[in-house]
């Protein structure tokens, strides 16, 4: 009895064994599957030093920095991705499919060239409604995009003879990132340290910056304070071009102030998707990766707007701007 007894322990505890090493190997899969979207060599972008340390001192030294937008497209989703419809204020707001553009700003500046802010809808969205986007949860995770022939962002390039020096990123979401596609691979790509890649192998891929070597972070601890935002970095240490901390919609989200001498103009990315969200203070939807981190990101892209009243606005999905005289 007693050696049966040992035997069925032993029995007992290779069956325990086995369903161990199936919940561990069942628990790597979705490891693999993140650290191959994430494996990608991220160096650190070396932040020259602020030319100014607050924002009236910027404000009265513009430069020959200039900005134009582009919509690269549009896309379809709810409207409770891209706004926080449990706001107090959206109480009579009903969720339904709407319809927005996919903005990418040119930026010239006069001695350094021209450089994008995101890249945009890449050419896959003139014949195929999720682009170049594949895997098993595309259709339940991405809305439908649309565009017009030649009117992705290499295709303006080359139109408007623009050759770019590099590429500032907002963030890393599809629409923000499918351009780079057709974009060269030759350039800087830079964004917020800590901003997350999603691009998971079978489950949801665009495979967008295939091709590139490695992505440039800024670490924002570097920066200086200019309230009512956060930290900020003077990206060509010049004072014509700066990157502001912005983490809510997603963990790296970076806002891009152009400093120009004709506009002074912030570039809100999806920390502001549209002028109707500015006008009504509802922050960003479920797309979002912190929405009380997002709400208070708007809050104060609204407060900096009120405070000066002369900067004009570019959001992440609207051709209409916000400021005055635009
Ligand atoms: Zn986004």
């Amino acid at each position: 009895m007693k050696q049966n007894r040992g035997f069925l322990n032993i029995k007992r505890r290779n069956r325990v064994m086995l369903a161990v090493s199936v919940l561990l190997i069942l628990s790597f899969i979705p490891l693999v599957i993140s650290w191959r979207s994430s494996s990608l060599q991220r160096l650190s972008f070396s932040a020259p030093e602020a030319s100014y340390n607050n924002w009236d001192d910027i404000l009265l030294h513009p430069k020959p920095i200039t900005l134009q937008t582009y919509s690269t497209g549009k896309m379809q989703t709810p409207l409770s991705a891209i706004m926080n419809l449990k706001h107090e204020q959206a109480q009579a707001i009903e969720d339904e499919l709407v319809e927005f553009p996919v903005i990418v700003t040119v930026i010239q500046h006069e001695a350094l060239g021209a450089y994008l802010i995101d890249a945009g809808l890449d050419a896959s969205y003139t014949h195929n409604p999720y682009g170049s986007l594949e895997g098993l949860l595309v259709k339940r995770m991405s809305g439908k995009g649309s565009q017009e022939p030649n009117t992705h962002i290499a295709a303006t390039l080359d139109k408007e003879n623009i050759q770019i020096q590099g590429v500032w990123l907002t963030h890393l979401h599809p629409d923000h990132t499918a351009g780079i596609l057709d974009l060269p691979k030759d350039i800087p790509y830079v964004m917020g340290k800590g901003e997350r890649y999603p691009n998971f192998k079978f489950l949801i891929h665009g495979d967008h910056l295939a091709g590139i070597d490695e992505l440039y972070e800024i670490d924002f601890a570097e920066g200086i304070d200019l309230p009512p935002f956060g930290k900020s970095i003077d990206v060509f240490g010049d004072g014509s071009l700066w990157a502001i901390s912005s983490s809510g919609h997603s963990k790296g989200h970076v806002l891009y102030f152009i400093n120009g001498i004709e506009e002074q103009i912030l570039v809100t990315g999806d920390a502001c998707n549209t002028l109707y969200q500015f006008d009504s203070g509802i922050g960003p939807g479920y797309y979002s990766s912190d929405l009380e981190q997002a709400q208070a990101e708007l809050d104060r892209i609204i407060a900096f707007k009120e405070h000066y009243p002369e900067i004009k606005l570019v959001f992440g999905h609207d051709l209409q701007k916000g400021g005055n005289t635009m």
